[in-house]
C-alpha cells in the first residue's frame, strides 16, 4: 500500500534554543544540527539571523551554517526578521554558509508583530518586498510564516480572514511557501482543520508548513487536524525544547521523536529513522540543564514491548 508522506522539519536548534537561557557553545549545536540530519528530517532550521543583543543564542549563526554537514534532500533553513539579517544571511551564503530556505515571519495579529519585531504589519510587509527578491537572487527559496495565526496572546482571537490575507500577500510578494504558526499555542483542532481546508481550496499548489506549540497539550491533535485538511509539512522540536515568552515554564513546540512515533503508528511515511531520532533525544537534557517534555524518549516507541511478567505464569 501506498502510504501518504509527511515532511517533518526540526525546529529546535532555532525555536527552542533562543528560550534557553545557558548560552549553547557553537560547537553543541553543530553536533546536533549533524546528527538530526542523519535521522532523515525534511527540513532543519538551524539558526536565526537576529540581533546577538536580542537572542544571544543565536550570534553564531554564520559559525554554524559553515561548520554543518550537509546531506542530499535535508534543507537547512534560518530565519530573520529584517533587511540586515538578510544581508547577513547573503553573506555566508555566498562564503560557503549555504542556506537553502529563509523564513521571513511576521503577525496575523498587529500588537504582537509590533511587540515582537517592533513593526507594523505594513512596515513587514514592505520590507519583505525588498528581502524576498534579495535572496531569490542568490538562489535562497522563501518562505513566508504567519505567526499568531490561530491567536493571540495579547488580543485573544485573531479574525480567520487575517492570517489568509497575509498568506496571499506573501505569495503576491513571490514567497514559494508559506507556515501558519501557533506560536503561543492556542489553535484547537476544530479551528486547524477549518482554517486549512480554507487556506488549501485558496492556494491550491503552494507548499503550506503549520508550526505547533503544544502550549495547552493540543499539538499532535492539531496535527491531525491539519492532515485531515490536507496539510503535509509540520514543525516540531527534538524533545519538545521550546517554550513560550508569555508563559514561563510553558511546554514548547510540539515534539519532534513524539509526532514521527504517531506518524509511523498511523501508518504515514516520514522518512525519519525514530531510533535515530530518540538516541539525539535522550541528550537533550543534559545540553540543555534540565527537564524536557519529550515523551517517547521516556515511554520509549509504542513497539518498545516488555518481557510478559513471571507472576502471570505462576499465579
Ligand atoms: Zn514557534
Amino acid at each position: 500500500m501506498h502510504k501518504q508522506k509527511i515532511h517533518v522539519n526540526d525546529v529546535g536548534v532555532r525555536d527552542g534554543f533562543q528560550i534557553e537561557k545557558k548560552l549553547m557553545p557553537t560547537e553543541t549545536k553543530i553536533l546536533l544540527i549533524d546528527a538530526l540530519t542523519a535521522t532523515g528530517l525534511a527540513k532543519i532550521e538551524a539558526t536565526s539571523f537576529v540581533h546577538p543583543k536580542f537572542v544571544p543564542n543565536m550570534a553564531d549563526a554564520e559559525t554554524v551554517l559553515r561548520a554543518i554537514t550537509r546531506r542530499e534532500g535535508v534543507l537547512i533553513t534560518a530565519i530573520t526578521p529584517n533587511i540586515k539579517g538578510m544581508e547577513r544571511a547573503i553573506a555566508v551564503h555566498t562564503a560557503g554558509g549555504r542556506i537553502d530556505e529563509m523564513n521571513l515571519f511576521m503577525s496575523a495579529s498587529e500588537t504582537h508583530n509590533m511587540a515582537n519585531v517592533k513593526r507594523s504589519t505594513s512596515q513587514s510587509l514592505a520590507d519583505f518586498a525588498v528581502m524576498v527578491p534579495m535572496a531569490k537572487a542568490v538562489g535562497i527559496k522563501l518562505n513566508g510564516c504567519v505567526s499568531t495565526s490561530f491567536g493571540c496572546p495579547f488580543e485573544g482571537s485573531v479574525p480567520e480572514y487575517r492570517a489568509m490575507m497575509f498568506a496571499e500577500k506573501y505569495l503576491e510578494i513571490g514567497f514559494d511557501g508559506i507556515t501558519f504558526a501557533d506560536t503561543t499555542g492556542m489553535a484547537n483542532p476544530v479551528q486547524v482543520e477549518r482554517m486549512m481546508t480554507d487556506a488549501k481550496r485558496r492556494f491550491p499548489g503552494t507548499e503550506i508548513t503549520l508550526h505547533f506549540h503544544n502550549t495547552r497539550g493540543m499539538g499532535l491533535a492539531n496535527v491531525i487536524a491539519g492532515i485531515r485538511a490536507g496539510i503535509t509539512s509540520y514543525d516540531s522540536s527534538i524533545a519538545g525544547l521550546g517554550g513560550c515568552p508569555f508563559a514561563p515554564g510553558a511546554t514548547g513546540n510540539i515534539c519532534t521523536e513524539d509526532l514521527v512515533n504517531m506518524l509511523d503508528d498511523m501508518g504515514f511515511e516520514s522518512g525519519v529513522d525514530i531510533d535515530r531520532l530518540l538516541a539525539v533525544a535522550v541528550k537533550i537534557p543534559a545540553i540543555v540543564g534540565h527537564e524536557v517534555p519529550g515523551q517517547v524518549m521516556k515511554a520509549g516507541k509504542t513497539m518498545h514491548l516488555h518481557p510478559i511478567p513471571k507472576k502471570l505464569y505462576e499465579a
